[in-house]
């Protein structure tokens, strides 16, 4: 696939952070996504100096952008091959989406708030990306719409996993975000034919999932 990237980045920013993920990070693919997706392009103007450094940062609306490492860490754990239906719960800049679109078939990305995504619709516009659905509305309900998903990636802190997400899994389908417990980690479910499995692994610091507005 094409990189989206129109430009290269000056003094070797993308090699410098690949240089920090490699040590975390096996998969190749998930490794040449983070390179193709143009992270300036999710970043405000203000902060363009910092938009390849390996930290989370500001995008409005008391929201952030997810930290590259961590985006890697979840994409990895999903295993994507490039035929998979994904659930993205929580769009924000649409970064995150951005790259899950470069290692699956299809990505809907739900967002609670209605400026954000439209600000990241217009963002992967503009990088002329067409394999992401955004939607808005309460990302814990899922998208059952368009279910079983093969992949839930779920971008915000769940206080215990909503039972719509895991629900919304095909058989053989993984989920994974951060749930809050003592301290927040990254789960990874996976759904067999005995039913549930969970894994629970490294920490990390997201944002809360909101509680939406309950509706059906
Ligand atoms: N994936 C994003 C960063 C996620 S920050 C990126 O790449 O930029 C977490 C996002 O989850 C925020 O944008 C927040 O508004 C959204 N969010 C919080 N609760 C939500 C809910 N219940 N449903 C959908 N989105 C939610």
């Amino acid at each position: 696939m094409r990189p989206w990237r129109s430009r290269p980045e000056p003094e070797g920013r993308v090699e410098r952070l690949l240089a920090d993920l490699r040590i975390h990070v096996e998969d190749p693919r998930v490794l040449a996504a983070i390179c193709e997706v143009p992270r300036e392009r999710f970043v405000p103007a203000d902060l363009q100096a910092e938009a390849w450094d390996n930290v989370a940062l500001p995008i409005g609306s008391g929201q952030t952008i997810s930290q590259p490492l961590v985006v890697e860490r979840m994409c990895e754990l999903l295993e994507l091959r490039g035929h998979e239906r994904v659930l993205d719960v929580g769009t924000g800049s649409g970064y995150h989406a951005a790259v899950l679109a470069r290692l699956a078939a299809h990505v809907w990305s739900v967002e609670l708030h209605p400026e954000l995504s439209a600000r990241a619709a217009e963002t992967l516009a503009a990088l002329g990306v067409a394999n992401v659905t955004l939607l808005t509305g309460d990302g814990s309900r899922g998208h059952p719409a368009e279910a079983p998903y093969d992949a839930v990636n779920v971008a915000a802190a769940m206080q215990g996993i909503p039972p719509a997400l895991p629900a919304q899994l095909a058989e053989g389908g993984r989920l994974v975000g951060p749930v809050n417990g003592g301290d927040q980690r990254l789960v990874l479910l996976r759904r067999g034919p005995g039913g549930v499995r969970e894994e629970r692994h490294e920490r990390v610091r997201f944002v809360p999932l909101v509680p939406g507005d309950g509706a059906g």
